[in-house]
C-alpha cells in the first residue's frame, strides 16, 4: 500500500487497525486497495444488514440526494414522516425520534426516561442497567454500560445507573427504590461476547417493571432490524417494552438510529430534544429502503434459516476441534473458543481473506449480512476449519 495515497498519521489513533484500506464492497464481499477480496462476516459491525452497498439503498440515497438533503429539523420532511409511520406499524411503539448514532438514540432514551420520572414518578431518575452491557460511547451511555474497561475512564461518570446481573431477577429487584424510573438492557449483550437474556428472564423483567410502574427500555441497536430472525428481538419473548432504540442495521450502512416509545412513555416537550441532522431526509430515505426489504416475511424467514445453518455449522466445527458452546440467535452468534485464541484466528482469517470479529479473547462473533448465502457460510466455515486445524497442529508440535 502506498503511504502517499494513504497517509495514516492524521487520523486519531483510537483503535488497533490492520494496515488495510478498503475501497469497494458488494454483498458479502469487500475489496482492499490492492484488489484483494475478503468475505465479510463483520459487515460494519452488524450494520450492513443487506450486505455492502445494496442497490436498494444506493438508489434511494441517489434519488433523495437529488431531491432534498435537509430542510432543517425545524420543518417536516417526507422520508422521516414515512419512516416513523412505517416503524410504528411494524412494532408495538407509537412515536419515533431519529438520531445519527446508536449512542445518541440511547442518550435520548435515557433523557426520555428521566423526563418520565420528573413528570410521573416524583423525580425518579435511576435506570437499572446490567453488568457487561454496552450502550455507546457518550458520557451517559458509557456510564450506563457495564463494560469493565470503561470503569476507570472519564471520571466522574454520569450518576444514576446501578448495575444488575443479566438473567438474575433478584439482582434487579434489590436495586429498585423510589429513585428508580426504568430498566435498560440489550436482549443479547453483543459487545460483551453475545450473551443472551433468556426469554423467561425478559418476561419476568417485563412483569416486574410493570408491577413497579417502571419503564422497560430495550436497546435493540444490535439485535433489531431482523438480526435475530425476527424484525425485533422482543417478539421472541412475546413482551412489549416501553422504549426501544435502533441503530446499526436500520440505515443499511449509513448513520441512522431511532428512539421509539409507546404513547404512554413518549413525553418530551418542546425544547427537550433535537439535533441538526436528526431525521434528515437523506438518511431516512435509506432507512425506508432497508425497512421495505427487511420486513418482508420471506426475507426474515431466510435470515432465520441462514442463522440456523450457521449455528449448526459452528456446532460441527466446535465438536471437531473441541471448542465450547455456540451462543446467540439468528445471525448474531458467538463461538466459545475455550482459549484466548480469538485475536490470532482473526489475524489468520484476514490473511486468508475472511473478516471475523473476536469481541472477547476467547470468543468469535459472527454478524454477516442478513442475506448471506449458504455458500458464503460454507466458505467461511471452511476457512475457520482450516485455521483451527493449523493451530491445533501447531499446539501439538509445541
Ligand atoms: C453499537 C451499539 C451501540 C452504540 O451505537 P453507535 O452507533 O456506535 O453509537 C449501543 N448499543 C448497542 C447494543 C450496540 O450494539
Amino acid at each position: 500500500m502506498n503511504i502517499a495515497t494513504h497517509p495514516f498519521d492524521a487520523l486519531m489513533e483510537i483503535t488497533a487497525r490492520p494496515p488495510t484500506v478498503f475501497v469497494r464492497g458488494e454483498g458479502s464481499y469487500l475489496w482492499d486497495d490492492s484488489g484483494k477480496r475478503y468475505l465479510d462476516f463483520i459487515q460494519g459491525w452488524a450494520v450492513n444488514c443487506l450486505g455492502h452497498s445494496p442497490p436498494e439503498v444506493a438508489e434511494a440515497l441517489a434519488a433523495q440526494a437529488k431531491l432534498l438533503l435537509t430542510p432543517s429539523p425545524a420543518f417536516y420532511n417526507g422520508p422521516s414522516l414515512r419512516l416513523a409511520k412505517a416503524l410504528t406499524e411494524h412494532s408495538c411503539f407509537d412515536q419515533v425520534f431519529f438520531a445519527n448514532s446508536g449512542a445518541e438514540a440511547n442518550e435520548g432514551a435515557i433523557k426520555l426516561a428521566r423526563k418520565y420520572g420528573a413528570l410521573h414518578r416524583g423525580g425518579a431518575y435511576e435506570i437499572i442497567t446490567f453488568e457487561g452491557g454496552f450502550h455507546g460511547r457518550t458520557l451517559a451511555t458509557m456510564s450506563a454500560s457495564g463494560k469493565k474497561a470503561f470503569e476507570p475512564l472519564f471520571e466522574p461518570k454520569v450518576p444514576g445507573f446501578p448495575k444488575a446481573k443479566l438473567n438474575d431477577l433478584g439482582s434487579v429487584q434489590r436495586l429498585i427504590s423510589d429513585k428508580t424510573v426504568g430498566v435498560m438492557l440489550e436482549p443479547i449483550q453483543g459487545e460483551a461476547g453475545v450473551w443472551p437474556a433468556t426469554d423467561q428472564f425478559l418476561r419476568e423483567l417485563r412483569a416486574l417493571t410493570r408491577e413497579h410502574g417502571l419503564l422497560l427500555i430495550s436497546d435493540e441497536i444490535q439485535t433489531g432490524m431482523g438480526r435475530t430472525g425476527k424484525l425485533f428481538h422482543y417478539e421472541h419473548a412475546g413482551i412489549t417494552p416501553d422504549i426501544m432504540t435502533l441503530g446499526k442495521g436500520i440505515g443499511g450502512g449509513v448513520p441512522l438510529a431511532a428512539l421509539l416509545a409507546t404513547d404512554e412513555a413518549s413525553c418530551f416537550e418542546h425544547g427537550d430534544q433535537g439535533g441538526t441532522f436528526n431525521g434528515n431526509p437523506l438518511m431516512c430515505a435509506a432507512g425506508l429502503a432497508v425497512l421495505a426489504e427487511v420486513s418482508k416475511p420471506d426475507f426474515l424467514k431466510s435470515a432465520a434459516d441462514a442463522g440456523l445453518f450457521l449455528e449448526s455449522e459452528l456446532q460441527r466445527i466446535s465438536a471437531r476441534h473441541g471448542l465450547g458452546e455456540v451462543r446467540g440467535r439468528g445471525l448474531l452468534l458467538a463461538l466459545d473458543l475455550k482459549h484466548p485464541i480469538g485475536a490470532s484466528i482473526v489475524a489468520e482469517a484476514l490473511a486468508d481473506g475472511v473478516l471475523l470479529n473476536s469481541p472477547q479473547p476467547d470468543a468469535l462473533r459472527f454478524m454477516p449480512a442478513l442475506n448471506v448465502t449458504r455458500e458464503e457460510i460454507a466458505l467461511m466455515i471452511d476457512c475457520l476449519d482450516s485455521i483451527l486445524t493449523r493451530m491445533g497442529a501447531a499446539r501439538r508440535v509445541a
